[in-house]
């Protein structure tokens, strides 16, 4: 569980009620239980449930520092998707915590098959940054991947990381796929990468986030769908940077 303040001290009492409702009435864990804690500066402790008190909805755990090393990727990735349907956004949102992803950006292009009216925004953002927090607790990550809103490709210029990319399928055609290779050679601290909705990028997009920095690569020679690339992408990471 992702606890809010910083922990410095041997024991702890638990009165967050959604950390409460989930392992004491959900999971049943009781005195003598062990659960696992990651306090703001991504330390991890395990916690040895003390006492449960269920009047006060509130548990006390005794912990212990762990020296685990981190599960977070040694790079700052940043996956930008075309915004789609409420089920593939959620699905990558939570894949793509799975798989390391620091930041996850959803944004409004040309052929995106939806677009998000400014009053449901704040809902559908908070709903999926519910989905990458629980992901991130299930895949025991120590970050919990911010999910973030865009209403152009304009403002995710305005977002770039000391790398930047946009997957396109053209670029495979070309022969540029070892262009991808190329750029993890640099070893860039950050990277961001954009992927286009299940039509594609518009040749004048690919044009305007060139021209702002935003190399072109190939994902391989099979066309993948709007939502597998992004997977694709976070996967080599892993293989360059963890394997
Ligand atoms: N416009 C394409 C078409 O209909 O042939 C398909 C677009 S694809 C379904 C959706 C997005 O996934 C693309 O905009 C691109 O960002 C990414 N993508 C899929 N396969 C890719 C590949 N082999 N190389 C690079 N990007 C790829």
């Amino acid at each position: 569980y992702f606890v809010k303040q910083e922990i410095t001290t041997n024991n702890l009492i638990i009165d967050d009620q959604e950390i409460f409702r989930h392992a004491i009435k959900v999971l049943r864990h009781n005195t003598g239980d062990v659960i696992y804690l990651v306090d703001p500066s991504e330390k991890l402790f395990e916690a040895t449930i003390a006492k449960v008190d269920t009047e006060e909805k509130q548990f006390q755990v005794d912990l212990k520092l762990l020296d685990w090393t981190s599960t977070e990727l040694p790079i700052d990735v940043t996956i930008a998707c075309s915004l789609s349907k409420k089920d593939k956004i959620e699905w990558i949102t939570q894949k793509s915590t799975e798989l390391g992803a620091k930041t996850i950006i959803f944004f409004s292009s040309k052929y995106s098959i939806m677009n998000w009216k400014k009053n449901v925004i704040e809902k559908k953002v908070s709903r999926l940054q519910e989905i990458a927090k629980n992901a991130a607790q299930q895949s025991k990550r120590r970050v919990i991947p911010e999910v973030i809103y865009l209403n152009s490709l304009k403002d995710l210029v305005d977002y770039k990381k000391e790398t930047n990319l946009v997957a396109y399928e053209e670029s495979a055609k070309q022969g540029e796929m070892s262009l991808l290779a190329q750029t993890l050679t640099q070893n860039p601290k950050s990277i961001l990468c954009a992927f286009g909705p299940e039509g594609g990028f518009a040749p004048d997009e690919i044009d305007y986030l060139n021209q702002n920095d935003f190399l072109s690569v190939g994902l391989g020679p099979r066309i993948m769908r709007a939502e597998t690339a992004p997977m694709y992408f976070l996967s080599v990471l892993s293989y360059k940077y963890e394997l």
